[in-house]
């Protein structure tokens, strides 16, 4: 059992309608990845458990599209707060789901809540517009009306944030939730319920179901008539599943999707920023993010002198346990992905690949895996092309921008993309011909809740984040007013 400061925040069953409720399927375990140790047993919730969500959520937003946004912002804001307080006791909860560092998680927790901040203050400036008439005795308007309830897909890269994000604007818009988080991490998920009800939002307008079916809970989400819209962050594979399964009923879709993400690094780069932010574009949480470094483009020119400061710093990236002091990173999510590293590696062995650092599973235990720095790439291995979501680096080569941009846009994705260079020029012309949603120049930082995040072909659908991200939450509705002159 964890040691929360409140334990109140340790919660098991689903929430729904505001009363926290067993899963018709019994329990399902959560283990922590770290020590394969389970953690507790939570709720499992079924097909039927989420059709009652849906009723309750379609039920609550009568009263919450109504509710004037200050009230909404108020409520909001109080939810945000709280998160703000029990930030130390959530990151623990994730770092002992989820495996990632204590201070990654705790950080986690601050970002997500900065969309319930963000979202609470956007929703009071959102309005419809006043259009100049074409006759005399009518009157043209838009009003922008919530859409209605939302159904929500999450993954467990990031338990708490990537249910903000969508939840947040959703709400704060006048629309309720129906959320479905990864069965892995749920308990961040059940976390933030207990602090929206401490924080006064009412019943029904965030329901949280956990459930091991995740097909026939998703069938639920995205087919009910009562969902208005669906929202997904995980694989591309899933989302075109459930993107087709929205069609039956042409809800609105939203969809965070895989990347595939270009490092790309001129010759005139500052090497040792490069270097830097290389390696935390591409081993934070391990790896497994969908914006994470993916493929290291390098000039041919300082590859050599790139790839020495790089293997001099992934050698002291730490792996331990999350909860240890000083860890950089944690285990994987589990053994599968461990055992897709381990054929990435077999691939890139049998094509002759140089392994400089790595290359392994790590010492600590079934899920950890070796930062692994690896060299002498061809086109034809996977780890060139394929999203590798994990600790390998795989370090190539090129000689002019061109070639580095055809290359960097040779991909079904589109999410984030990073390139270093001191040339303004350049600067211009390559943020501009990268085919990504998200362009990142002379630094690899770049999340934050006031700027939109979205995938480019068929890395998704919409943005989260920024003013972008509330929009897809509300209809515009157009009232042509007649009979002005009668
Ligand atoms: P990842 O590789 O990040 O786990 P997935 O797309 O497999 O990405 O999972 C993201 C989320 O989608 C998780 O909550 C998972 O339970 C859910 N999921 C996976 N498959 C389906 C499906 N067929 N229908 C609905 N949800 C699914």
């Amino acid at each position: 059992m964890l040691n929360l400061q409140d334990s109140a925040l340790f919660r098991t069953e689903n929430y729904v309608n505001g009363k926290w409720q067993s899963g018709s399927a019994g329990s399902l375990e959560v283990v922590n990845p770290s020590t394969g140790e389970s953690i507790t047993k939570v709720a499992n919730g079924t097909a039927a458990d989420t059709e009652a969500a849906v009723e309750a959520a379609a039920e609550a937003f009568k009263s919450w599209s109504k509710t004037p946004a200050k009230q909404r912002a108020a409520l909001l804001r109080k939810w945000y707060e709280l998160i703000l307080e029990s930030a130390d006791d959530l990151g623990a909860l994730m770092t002992a789901e989820q495996g990632k560092p204590l201070p990654e998680a705790v950080g986690e927790i601050a970002y997500g809540a900065s969309f319930i901040e963000f979202y609470a203050e956007e929703c009071k400036r959102i309005s419809g517009s006043t259009i100049p008439t074409v006759a005399n005795d009518r009157r043209l308007q838009t009003y922008k009306q919530p859409v209605g309830v939302v159904g929500c897909i999450t993954p467990w890269n990031f338990p708490s944030a990537m249910i903000t994000r969508k939840a947040a604007p959703a709400m704060a818009a006048g629309c309720t939730v129906v959320l479905k988080p990864d069965a892995g991490t749920p308990l961040s998920a059940l976390a933030l319920c207990e602090l929206a009800e401490r924080a006064g939002i009412p019943a029904g307008v965030l329901n949280v179901v956990v459930g091991s079916d995740a097909p026939a809970i998703g069938l639920v989400l995205t087919q009910h008539p009562k969902v208005a819209k669906f929202t997904f962050t995980g694989s591309t594979a899933v989302g075109k599943i459930l993107m087709a399964q929205c069609a039956t009923t042409v809800k609105k879709v939203s969809l965070e999707l895989g990347g595939n993400a270009p490092f790309i690094v001129f010759d005139d780069a500052n090497i040792d920023e490069a270097v830097a932010h290389c390696i935390t574009t591409k081993f934070r949480n391990g790896g497994q993010t969908c914006v994470c470094t993916n493929r290291i483009y390098v000039h041919s020119s300082i590859q050599q002198k790139f790839a020495e400061k790089l293997k001099t710093a992934i050698s002291e990236v730490v792996v331990a346990d999350g909860f240890t002091e000083g860890a950089n990173i944690g285990p994987l999510i589990n053994i599968q992905a461990v055992e897709k590293m381990e054929s990435f590696m077999e691939d890139a062995r049998e094509k002759g690949v140089e392994v400089v650092l790595g290359g392994g599973r790590h010492e600590l235990g079934e899920n950890f895996y070796q930062p692994t720095l690896l060299a002498n790439i061809s086109d034809d291995m996977r780890i060139a092309n394929e999203e590798i979501f994990g600790p390998i680096a795989a370090i190539q080569t090129f000689e002019t921008e061109q070639e580095v941009l055809e290359k960097a846009n040779a991909t079904e994705y589109g999410l984030a993309a990073y390139f270093f260079t001191r040339d303004v020029g350049r600067v211009m012309r390559v943020s501009e011909d990268l085919q990504y949603g998200i362009v990142c120049s002379n630094s690899g930082v770049f999340s934050t809740e006031v700027a939109p995040f979205g995938g480019w072909k068929q890395s998704g659908i919409g943005s989260e984040g920024g003013h972008e991200g509330i929009t897809d939450f509300y209809e515009t509705k157009f009232h042509s007013m007649g009979g002005i002159d009668i």
